[in-house]
This record gives structure tokens, sequence and C-alpha cells, in this order.
């Protein structure tokens, strides 16, 4: 069928590769890929040969119109990143929107996703969520975007690169607390997966003494709730007043 299909591909572990993925790739006109090697290398595993062209950030505004004529052809165009679910933390979302605007069709292709893979990992709360996407990565800025979320009801959720790892979660235990609970998801499907849990602080340290490698999720769990009684709104004044006075 003539669509757009955004196609989620493995994190790490190719065996997670999606049965109607494999379909989709097989049967599209064209595959849209951040990077010809690393899908090439999903396609031959499982014996694909389609077209592939690059579609990435540096080339992105150039090539979008193209994809959008051979939609206009009536043909099929699968869009799949290097990792992972495509448009999460990677390109693909402009596409999709003017795909739709132009009154194309988008079929998405479910399947894995670090996010989702970490957030069931982590054994914090997840009926509620905020995905952050990456952190900035200085510090000031990262702070102030973190302050943002602080207050939130709902689990964070952020990617970040591991040699970055100890400062983003240094800078979370102080904005949102050290005694938060928290989580580090790496290598999730792969060979070295892990998941560290524990207070903010405690993961911060954890991952100064033991530096984390390779791909890595960083989560803290909701805001506490806020109580009402007597004890919590002196608490609550005193914090505000503090606050006024700093
Ligand atoms: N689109 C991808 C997805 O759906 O998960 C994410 C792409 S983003 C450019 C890459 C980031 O995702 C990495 O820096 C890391 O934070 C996270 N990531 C990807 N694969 C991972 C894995 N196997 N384990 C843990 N984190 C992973």
């Amino acid at each position: 069928e003539p669509a757009l299909y955004p196609v989620a591909t493995p994190i790490g572990n190719l065996g997670d590769v999606g049965l109607r993925a494999l379909e989709v790739l097989a049967a599209a006109d064209v595959i849209a890929c951040e990077d010809t090697r690393v899908t090439r290398v999903l396609l031959d595993r499982y014996g694909i040969r389609r077209p592939l062209v690059a579609y990435h950030e540096h080339n992105a505004a150039r090539e979008r119109p193209r994809l959008l004529a051979t939609l206009a052809e009536g043909k099929a165009v699968a869009l799949v990143s290097d990792a992972g679910t495509p448009l999460i933390s990677d390109p693909g979302y402009k596409l999709v929107e003017e795909a739709l605007d132009l009154g194309h069709k988008v079929i998405p292709i479910p399947g894995p996703s670090a996010l989702l893979a970490a957030i069931v990992a982590a054994g914090l709360p997840t009926d509620c969520f905020l995905f952050g996407g990456f952190l900035p990565p200085r510090s000031g800025q990262r702070r102030t975007r973190l302050a943002g979320f602080a207050d939130l009801p709902a689990t964070l959720v952020f990617y970040e690169s591991p040699h970055r790892a100890a400062e983003a979660l240094a800078d979370m235990a102080d904005v949102l607390g050290p005694d938060r609970p928290g989580a580090l998801a790496r290598e999730l499907t792969k060979r070295f997966e892990e998941v560290r849990r524990g207070p903010l602080a405690a993961l911060a340290t954890g991952a100064t003494d033991d530096p984390p490698r390779g791909e890595i999720v960083l989560l803290a769990g909701p805001a506490p709730e806020r109580g009402t009684d007597a004890d919590d709104l002196d608490a609550l004044l005193i914090d505000a007043l503090g606050r006024m006075s700093a």
C-alpha cells in the first residue's frame, strides 16, 4: 500500500525486529535511513535488498522534497533510524508532518525503543511519565531544564551519552532531590545490559566511581506528593520563604 511507514528497528539485538517490520521493509520502494551502512547490516541479516537513501539531520532539507515526491508517485517509503523507533530523538518528524499535510498516508510499524525498554525495567512508576529526550550537554542549561520538570508527578526519562552520565546524575540529584529514586539503564538488549537503581545521589556517586559504558537511559521517579496537613504546609511555607530570601 502506498504510504510513509516509520518502521522501528532493534536497539542492539537484531532478533528484536518485528515480523511486520521485515514485511514492510522487503516491500518498500525505497527505504530512507540515517546511515545506509547501519541499516544494511539489518537488511543483510534478513536477506532484504531494497534501494536505500540517506535521510539525516544534514541532508533532510534537500532529501525531504524528494521523498515526498516519491510518495506522490504512489510509492511505499519506509523510514528507519539507526536504532529503535524513528522520530524518537531521531529524524523523521518533519517528514511525517509534511506527508500528512500533503494528504499522504502514514502507517507506523511499532517496535523497539530504548525509552520503553528502560521504563519497564527501571522499577519506577509507569502510569505517567515524561520523556525529555537528550538533556542539554552544559550543566547550566541542563539544570534549568530539570528545574522545569522537578515538580511533575511523572517519572522522568532521558537519553544521555555515557561520558556525561555522572555529571547529569549529579545535576539530577541536586535539582530533583538526592533521595529521589532513580535508575540508569544501559546497553539494553545487548551483552552488557544492566539496570542500576537507587537514590539519585547514590547513582551519581556510583557513575563517578564505576563509569557506565555504552548506551544509556537515565530515569528519576515522580516528584514526591505534597500533602496538605499542617506539617507539610509549614514545610512548604518555610521552603518558599527561603527561596524568596535566597
Ligand atoms: N530512536 C531511538 C529509540 O527509539 O530508542 C533513540 C535514538 S537516540 C539518537 C540514541 C539514544 O538512545 C542513546 O544515546 C541512548 O541514550 C538510547 N539508547 C539507544 N539504544 C539503547 C540501548 N540499547 N540501551 C540503552 N539506551 C539506548
